[in-house]
């Protein structure tokens, strides 16, 4: 249940209604906006518990949640703001764009891509230390020395860095380095994995499987939330559909459907979605202008040897093209309110 307090309510009313849920044995996850605040509260309830909530001072009423996913049911919440890093903001008033290279190659590669994602005005690099292949031959990533290299270019740049993490026993390590980790869409449904970065103390970003409903995202949402981590980053980045122009398919309707249902905000991968650098412009923009709260996009400064998602990957000029169109872009409004 959701327990929505009167906007008018005093700190000390908001502190007892969160003291009292815990007095009954429950545990509070409390959300406060700028005009709203409200205290989740997972559990068996019985009945009675909603009437007795209800009649607290300075709440307003008790919503209950009908979906299987609890902590990240949108129910009234205020759409979810939250820092990565020192002062990078994902849900705010601004697009928040992350660029890197699929996957971390050398110290040289990296440093070209962190400069050149800062100079165009991206907010967070992305560069892939343990990459999940398809064929057990390919390229596997740097690991730990991709992470090192990593941490060098948020040096470098300040730009917070976000990677990949592909085994419970990975998570650990990864924590140590990064100021996200990444789910990816092969593993949306690894549980064990899900409660371990849930544990991990940084925020996550799940991107969405390639066979997943949204439902199935949100579930997987869950799993993080219900061990303690609610500042999490869904990615749609697209779906297997019956269509093979493209790499996947961009389900653009996850954008506006996702908004109604969570308060997390929102990253699309145009990148993996169409798979060609050449379409990931405008499917970019596209989400942009649906309202999309975040954008994952890969660049290499020479795609062409690139070790893995070369024909994807946006020169550096294209790049920067992209980020000029993007400013001129209103995003949706639903007209939100935003919680720090
Ligand atoms: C990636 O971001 O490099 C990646 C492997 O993405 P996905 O999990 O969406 O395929
Ligand atoms: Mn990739």
């Amino acid at each position: 249940m959701i327990i929505i307090l009167h906007a008018d309510a005093t700190n000390e009313q908001k502190v007892a209604v969160i003291a009292e849920v815990e007095r009954q044995g429950y545990r509070p996850h409390p959300i406060f906006g700028e005009h709203l605040t409200v205290v989740a509260v997972v559990g068996k309830h019985p009945g009675a518990l909603r009437e007795y909530f209800e009649s607290l001072d300075g709440v307003d009423r008790v919503v209950l949640i009908d979906q299987p996913y609890k902590l990240v049911a949108r129910a009234e919440r205020p759409h979810l703001r939250f820092t990565v890093g020192r002062d990078t903001v994902v849900g705010g008033d601004k697009l928040t764009v992350i660029a890197g290279p699929c996957s971390v190659e050398s110290e040289e590669q990296m440093t070209a891509c962190a400069e050149a994602a800062k100079a165009s005005g991206a907010a967070m690099l992305r560069g892939g230390a343990f990459k999940p292949r398809t064929s057990p031959y390919a390229f596997m990533g740097l690991g730990e020395e991709g992470l090192r290299i990593m941490a060098a270019a948020r040096e470098a740049t300040g730009l917070p860095i976000i990677s990949e993490v592909m085994d419970p026993r990975q998570v650990e390590l990864c924590a140590r380095y990064l100021d996200m980790l990444q789910v990816g869409a092969r593993n949306m449904q690894n549980f064990s994995l899900l409660s371990e970065v849930g544990k991990a103390g940084v925020p996550v970003m799940l991107k969405r499987g390639m066979a997943a409903t949204i439902e199935d995202l949100l579930n997987a949402a869950e799993y993080i939330a219900a061990q303690g981590e609610e500042r999490i980053l869904l990615c749609e980045r697209g779906i297997r559909t019956y269509e093979t122009a493209t790499r996947n398919t961009l389900d653009i309707n996850a954008v506006p459907v996702l908004h109604r249902q969570t308060h997390l905000p929102l990253c699309v991968d145009p990148s993996h979605a169409v798979g060609v650098r050449e379409l990931v412009g405008p499917v970019a923009c596209a989400a942009a202008a649906a309202g999309a709260d975040a954008l994952m996009i890969e660049i290499h400064p020479d795609p062409a040897t690139a070790k893995s998602d070369g024909a994807q990957a946006l020169t550096f000029d294209m790049f920067e093209k992209l980020m000029r169109r993007l400013d001129r872009i209103p995003r949706y409004d639903y007209t939100d309110e935003h919680v720090g």
